[in-house]
């Protein structure tokens, strides 16, 4: 269940402020407050939703359209296109989720390590 008092809820409604990289009527991308390697931002849709999951079952199909065609944007904001990136999402217990509003990770600006 989601839980408004999530803190990227809070980044919506102003409450708490974040280092903004692009933002429409569907989404906001914005810095990682710890970031995880030279270049960390952060995308949210702007609906209610707890995890991954939860936003390509119950949003609209234009929301989740546009919301991943808005990486094209941010991408070339933080111009790497050409060097490259990782997108992540961590979704419940095992996937390491701390934040229950959905979210993407964007890392780059360096070679991202390998995972396990
Ligand atoms: P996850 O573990 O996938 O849920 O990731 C949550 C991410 O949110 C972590 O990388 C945190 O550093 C980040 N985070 C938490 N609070 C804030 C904040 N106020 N502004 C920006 N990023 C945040």
């Amino acid at each position: 269940m989601y839980d408004d008092n999530n803190v990227f809820a809070k980044i919506l409604r102003n409450e708490i402020p974040c280092n903004k990289v692009y933002e429409d009527d569907y989404s906001l991308f914005f810095h990682d407050i710890n970031p995880q390697a030279k270049i960390h931002v952060l995308g949210i849709p702007k609906t209610k939703c707890v995890d991954f999951l939860d936003f390509i079952s119950n949003s609209n199909t234009k929301n989740v359209s546009i919301f991943f065609n808005n990486v094209n944007i941010v991408v070339d904001k933080l111009n790497v296109r050409e060097s490259g990136f990782r997108i992540i999402s961590n979704s419940g217990i095992n996937g390491g989720q701390e934040v229950f509003h959905f979210h993407i990770h964007i890392l780059a600006g360096e070679k991202i390590g390998a995972f396990k």
